[in-house]
């Protein structure tokens, strides 16, 4: 784009050639990427320093649910074979230590400005130019946008009346403080039992006087089975590191190692499936276990025999029956919400200082100077933690004042659902790119895999319009329609939708219900990406700024 602009600007000329929203995985490999390009960049970042969700979700027990030797960069080979990951899943320390690394190594910092954060962007047609605004009420122009402000990066705590007369802290899993938090000799609740739940408990149970865990809907957890990492492992892993980074493109999940299944969960005898489940059990993680076979995310009845399974281990685990059974998930076929990866988290239900409290019955009616009421009982506490997730996908960006200059913003556009064209470009917003937006496989993907492809396939549009002199690009409605049809047709392919999940916009009260992620996955997906490219850029409409 510089030439372009360069040579059509007027007497004012852009700040930058490209302005990112997000210091996190997105931004970061952004400003290496694009950089490379020539371009002049900023990034601007909420936080005091890079690292996105890995920057702010520090609440104790976090960590990633994809392996170590998966979840990271592959832009550099140099990169990935001189880093060492300490375990099979790596945890938020680990994975920050790792993003400030990359930062330092390729000098990415001196583009980026922290403590920002973007409040609002609009689009001038006639200049072909967003002009960008931040918290600090500075203003800055650039051609292009890139939106990489993360799918989890909006935290929400239910609006519970009360809290602000709570005599104890409180936190929020997606806002931890960087201090951490004491809770020794404390009663702490914790509310909500997704992911960030589920892996904090364990240690608040280890740490606390007494925690009592308010669940509203029972969630599949599978063991983890995280160790030290089998340096013999490690060293075939990255032997062949660029040839599974391939590999992985080829796949549902962008992860290479697992091939797909190709039996139906209803052809295998009982005795069959028991024996392959329990394998996947031990084996531990989430894609082996819904691997089991082909039809485990599209078959009711297939998916009952892998649901069984994981509930009767939960009985198996939990002593006290009534416990064991309000932990069994009841509402929502295994998978179709995101699957939880834990380290002893049914155990904990054993401990005489752990008491499980079910919200759904009887739902939390107000936060009290002393604790929690629900609409059968007052839970004396000390401190609670909200592990209530987030507005997932779309709440980064709808949180930005983001339209054409005189046009409706992209919260009114998305009033009844993300809208997009493949879940890279909005119609109706030139020039705006979105980093593993809504409607692409993203949050259904070994993300940094997917953050490189699109980062990748938006340098290649933007060589491609410097090369024609085009100085705009945009999404045909047409092809938006088609796309937004096909990611719903795909969803309801599949048993997703049954669940009421945050993929779903359930957790968000008033939000649309709208199934978001694109679920044909990632070879899928890739291939129509290559498709639209090679048939010159299909869907997508140029133009040059002549004024
Ligand atoms: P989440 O999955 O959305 O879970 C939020 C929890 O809060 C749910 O149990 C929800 O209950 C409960 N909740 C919300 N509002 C409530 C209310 N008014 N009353 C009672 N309970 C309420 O959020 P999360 O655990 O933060 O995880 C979000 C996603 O982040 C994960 O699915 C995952 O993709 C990612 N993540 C990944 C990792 C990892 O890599 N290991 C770790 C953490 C997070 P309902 O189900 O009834 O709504």
């Amino acid at each position: 784009m510089p030439e372009v602009s360069s040579a059509k600007r007027s007497a004012v000329a852009p700040d930058f050639d490209v302005v990112i929203v997000g210091g996190g995985l997105a931004g970061l490999y952004s400003i290496y990427r694009f950089r490379k390009m020539g371009l002049n960049i900023r990034a601007y970042e909420a936080g005091d320093g890079v690292g996105g969700t890995w920057f702010w979700n520090r609440y104790p027990g976090c960590r990633c649910d994809v392996e170590s030797m998966e979840y990271s960069y592959s832009f550099d080979d140099d990169l990935q074979q001189e880093w060492v990951w300490p375990e099979r899943y790596g945890t938020q320390p680990v994975i920050l230590e790792y993003i400030n690394h990359v930062a330092k190594r390729f000098d990415l910092m001196r583009d980026v400005q922290l403590n920002t954060r973007i409040t609002q962007a609009v689009f001038c047609e006639k200049k072909h130019l967003w002009t960008i605004t931040t918290n600090n009420g500075e203003q800055i122009t650039a051609p292009i946008c890139i939106m990489a402000a993360g799918n989890l990066s909006t935290p929400r705590k239910p609006d519970f009346p009360g809290l602000d007369n709570f005599k104890g802290d409180w936190y929020h899993t997606g806002l931890w403080p960087k201090e951490g938090v004491d809770f020794t000799d404390k009663r702490v609740g914790v509310i909500g039992t997704g992911s960030s739940g589920v892996q904090m408990m364990p240690h608040i149970a280890a740490q606390a006087k007494h925690l009592t865990v308010f669940q509203r809907t029972a969630n599949f957890s599978l063991p983890a089975r995280n160790a030290p990492l089998d340096p013999e492992k490690e060293r075939k892993h990255k032997e062949e590191y660029r040839e599974r980074r391939l590999a992985a493109y080829n796949t549902p999940f962008g992860i290479a190692g697992y091939p797909p299944p190709d039996k139906s969960a209803l052809e295998a005898t009982e005795e069959e499936r028991r024996a392959i489940y329990e394998d996947k059990w031990q084996e531990g993680g989430s894609i082996s276990y819904l691997f089991a076979y082909k039809d485990l995310l599209l078959n009711k009845d297939a998916n009952d025999t892998a649901s069984d399974f994981v509930r009767n281990k939960i009985r198996a685990t939990v002593n006290d029956p009534n416990t064991a059974e309000l932990l069994c998930p009841d509402n929502h076929p295994i998978g179709t919400k995101r699957l939880i990866l834990d380290s002893n988290y049914y155990e904990i239900f054993n401990q005489s200082n752990v008491k499980l409290v079910d919200v759904k019955s009887a739902p939390i009616q107000e936060i009290t100077p002393n604790g929690i009421k629900t609409t059968e009982s007052e839970y004396q506490l000390d401190a609670i933690a909200f592990a209530t997730g987030f507005d997932a996908m779309t709440g980064a960006i709808k949180e930005i004042d983001v339209r054409v200059d005189g046009g409706t913003t992209i919260e009114e556009q998305w009033d009844s659902g993300p809208r997009t064209y493949l879940g890279l470009m909005v119609a109706g917003l030139p020039n705006m790119f979105m980093i593993t937006g809504p409607q692409s496989p993203g949050v259904k993907s070994q993300m940094i895999l997917s953050i490189e492809w699109h980062i990748n396939w938006v340098a290649n549009c933007l060589s491609y319009m410097r090369d024609n002199n085009h100085t705009r690009v945009a999404a045909e409605v047409k092809a938006q329609q088609q796309w937004v049809d096909h990611v719903r047709e795909v969803a309801d392919s599949t048993l997703y939708p049954l669940a009421n999940s945050w993929y779903m916009g359930a957790n968000i009260p008033g939000k649309a219900r709208v199934f978001m992620p694109y679920v044909a996955g990632v070879e899928a997906y890739t291939k129509e990406c290559n498709r639209v490219t090679q048939n010159g850029y299909q869907g997508f409409e140029f133009s040059t700024n002549i004024s």
